[in-house]
């Protein structure tokens, strides 16, 4: 695999494969998009970009770097799902006339959410700066199940594996690159964000990664890897399925178990997201119980 870091106008850049790049702004504030992976796709005659990150700014220096790529226009924008630092940067690119393109739910829960979170971003001086020249763009294309983008001379399939980090998910494949863009079906180093997630969907999301032949699998947060990062990430939702579960049983709060996750992952970035696990697997375990296992049935 040809790969290697550059700053580009403060992104980090990474090839992980014959056109296919990675820019990030690394970290794990809002400030910086919360370190999210925008993937730029570099056709001949086009180039498709995914995850423009979460503002106009950020987005501005992706297109800077796209252009010191390529002279190729950004015809698509694909949106792997509705959370702001996935999507806020898309007017950059849509208004230079790409498509943005995402899952039907994707697109659903945008259109409700998205009104309402701006306005109070607005409302807060420290992120006054970063939202100033937000504008909200909704998907043009949306698809259900799988799709096709075809960029002349590469193939780009989408795919959607059912409502698993959110219910508008779509992970990538390239299937002459062999690479995979997986959204946010994989974090690497950095605390899973449970917020809108199915305990279930995002164990069958990796499944159907693993189900790919592709070499590269960039995640939505954290660097790209071989298919090793799609067992870690697994790996680390038992993990913290069996934390939550002693911690339930130990009659301990959700603080306190989020404060036992992170303990247990003291390298991982993005700490904030880790109530949304003890919520999360705390209503999950609840279920199961109610339903009875088949040991106390
Ligand atoms: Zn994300």
């Amino acid at each position: 695999m040809r790969k290697y870091d550059i700053v580009a106008n403060e992104l980090t850049e990474t090839q992980v494969a014959d056109r296919v790049v990675v820019w990030t702004a690394g970290g794990d504030t809002i400030q910086s998009s919360y370190g999210t992976n925008c993937v730029g796709v570099l056709g001949s005659e086009a180039a498709l970009v995914i995850d423009p990150l979460i503002s106009p700014g950020l987005a501005r220096r992706v297109e800077a770097a796209l252009r010191r790529r390529t002279n190729a226009p950004a015809r698509f924008v694909v949106l792997t799902h509705h959370h702001t630092d996935h999507t806020w940067g898309a007017s950059i690119f849509s208004s230079q006339g790409a498509a943005v393109v995402a899952h039907r739910a994707c697109r659903e829960r945008m259109a409700e959410q998205h009104p309402a979170i701006l306005e109070s971003r607005r409302r807060q001086p420290e992120l006054a700066d970063l939202v100033a020249d937000t504008v909200l763009v909704l998907p043009q294309v949306t698809y259900d199940e799988a799709l096709v983008i075809h960029l002349e001379d590469l193939e780009v399939e989408l795919w959607h594996p059912g409502w698993g980090h959110t219910p508008g998910d779509t992970f990538l494949f390239l299937p002459e690159q062999r690479v995979a863009v997986c959204g946010d079906l994989v974090f690497e180093g950095y605390h899973y964000n449970y917020e809108d997630a199915s305990v279930s969907g995002v164990r069958q999301g990796l499944k159907a990664l693993e189900a790919l032949d592709a070499d590269v699998f960039i995640p939505g947060h954290g660097p790209a890897g071989g298919p090793e990062v799609l067992p870690r990430q697994a790996a680390y939702h038992d993990a913290v399925e069996r934390i939550v579960t002693a911690g339930v049983d130990a009659g301990r709060d959700d603080s306190a178990i989020a404060e036992d996750i992170r303990s247990q992952f003291p390298d991982y970035r993005l700490g904030l997201v880790v109530p949304s696990a003890a919520a999360k697997f705390r209503a999950s375990i609840g279920e199961t119980r109610k339903r009875g296992s088949p040991e106390t049935r």
